[in-house]
């Protein structure tokens, strides 16, 4: 899955929601979010984003981490 970090907080341009084939990303108060249970992994939402915030699950920088919760637990999910 993919996952949208803390570069997007701030930013909210949104330009992934209009990319992303299965509209799994939703916005928050202060950023989007991407449901990791929806996400199909085609990658279409990461260069879009003006400020690179949106990374794979596995190569999300480990100082970031955290955010992998905060999309699950955003997102919907356990
Ligand atoms: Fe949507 Fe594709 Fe990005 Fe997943 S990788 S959030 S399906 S655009």
């Amino acid at each position: 899955t993919y996952v949208v970090g803390p570069g997007c907080i701030g930013s909210m341009d949104r330009s992934c929601i209009e990319v992303c084939p299965v509209d799994c990303i939703y916005e928050t108060a202060h950023m989007v979010v991407i449901a990791p249970d929806e996400c199909i992994d085609c990658g279409a939402c990461a260069p879009e984003c003006p400020v690179d915030a949106i990374f794979e699950q596995d190569g999300m920088p480990p100082e970031h981490a955290e955010f992998v919760a905060i999309n699950r637990a955003w997102g919907g999910g356990a």
